[in-house]
């Protein structure tokens, strides 16, 4: 069943996810699941742009079509709906495995759901990498740390995970993922990337997942008060989208299987995070105290260490930079205007 994909990619001139770094290739065929979503349709633009062949495979569960429209009508997009927990059959050479909705509010609407795309719509994905001969990175994320005892996180560690909490079905879910990524790695010699990403934030996130930079961009704008659950003292590092896509294109084209950590190591608590987004924003706008959710890591920020010395990758877009840049989406989506009036 491997006659197919060698085929095409023989008549193309190379074997799937084989070609040498340097060599100027034709353009690859590459699937990124969830490339309907935040990062995915990023993704998409920059594989599109460089010359790929891109399918994209959704459920729209978070995702929309807004984020890929532009290349409807492109020869070199393709867009399937289609829920990865259930088996498809592509011909492929690269696929992004970005499937899984990342905010708190999705998955805890429907764990088991989250599980089951975590662990069933992996192992898939990775069936149809083994099939075909196609590389297969796989999106994890600093979750795997969990409640971390160790600061700054470095891949080496393990994590501190409650399996039995609220969090448990994307935390657990992601690690199960990673251990089927290095079991189909070892077992069936698939050529495999783990990336853990650390808090992303920029345009085209859902505007009422819930994650804090959305939230706080959302509320300042429409001015109601941002709510910063628990004291604020708990940290988090944001990374700009556009510095995430390009960690994730050198890791799939790198030698190094990972994991790697793709963050910007950029610190800040909950209260900063919220000043920044007042001077960006809003002056004036109000901070309004909540409880804090359970299982709460306190804080995190990524080593980028490995990245840096084998990708040769680290963030360029400091929080303050990236984020006027997704306020501009923001604004224009929430108020439907297409022009730069301040709000
Ligand atoms: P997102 O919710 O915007 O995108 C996820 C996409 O996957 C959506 O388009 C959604 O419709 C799709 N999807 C969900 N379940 C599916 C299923 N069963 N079958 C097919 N498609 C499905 O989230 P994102 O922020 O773009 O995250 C992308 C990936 O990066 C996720 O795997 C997430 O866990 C990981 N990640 C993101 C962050 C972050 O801060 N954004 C941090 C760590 C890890
Ligand atoms: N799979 C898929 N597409 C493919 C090949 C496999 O969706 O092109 C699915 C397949 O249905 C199975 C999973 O991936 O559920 C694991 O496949 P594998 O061949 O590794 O295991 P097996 O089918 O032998 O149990
Ligand atoms: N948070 C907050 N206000 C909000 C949403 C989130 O203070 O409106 C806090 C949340 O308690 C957590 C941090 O912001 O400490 C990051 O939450 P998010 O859901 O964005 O990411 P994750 O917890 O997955 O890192």
């Amino acid at each position: 069943h491997h006659h197919r994909a060698a085929f095409e990619a023989a008549a193309r001139g190379f074997v799937g996810g084989k070609v040498p770094l340097g060599i100027k290739r034709k353009g690859l065929r590459i699937v990124v699941t969830g490339g309907a979503g935040f990062v995915g349709s990023h993704l998409v633009d920059r594989l599109i742009a460089r010359g790929d062949s891109v399918i994209v495979v959704d459920n729209f569960f978070t995702g929309r079509k807004e984020n890929v429209m532009h290349h409807f009508g492109n020869p070199n997009f393709e867009l399937i709906r289609h829920d990865v927990v259930e088996p498809l059959l592509l011909e492929v050479d690269q696929i992004y495995h970005l499937a899984c909705p990342a905010s708190p509010v999705h998955y805890k609407f429907n764990p088991i759901k989250l599980l089951l795309t975590n662990v069933v719509g992996t192992l898939n994905m990775l069936g149809l990498a083994k099939r075909v001969g196609a590389r297969f990175l796989l999106t994890s994320t600093s979750e795997v740390y969990g409640d971390p005892l160790q600061h700054p996180q470095v891949e080496t560690y393990w994590g501190n995970v409650n399996p039995i909490g609220v969090r448990s079905c994307y935390d657990e879910g992601k690690r199960t993922a990673e251990t089927l990524t290095m079991d189909y790695h070892r077992g069936a010699q698939v050529e495999v990337r783990i990336a853990r990403i650390f808090n992303t934030y920029g345009p085209r996130m859902c505007i009422d997942d819930g994650r804090v930079v959305s939230n706080f961009v959302a509320q300042a704008l429409r001015k109601e008060p941002m709510t910063v659950y628990g004291d604020g003292k708990q940290t988090r590092s944001f990374q700009y989208v556009s510095d995430l896509v390009e960690g994730l294109m050198r890791l799939m084209e790198g030698e190094h299987i990972g994991p790697f950590n793709l963050g910007n190591p950029g610190e800040f608590t909950m209260l900063e995070l919220a000043k920044v987004v007042q001077e960006t924003i809003d002056p004036n706008a109000k901070i309004e105290f909540r409880p804090n959710t359970e299982d709460d890591p306190h804080k995190r920020k990524p080593d980028i260490s490995r990245a840096k010395e084998l990708l040769g990758w680290e963030p360029k877009i400091p929080l303050r930079q990236g984020l006027p840049l997704m306020v501009s989406d923001f604004h224009k989506r929430i108020f439907g205007d297409h022009s730069d009036a301040k709000p």
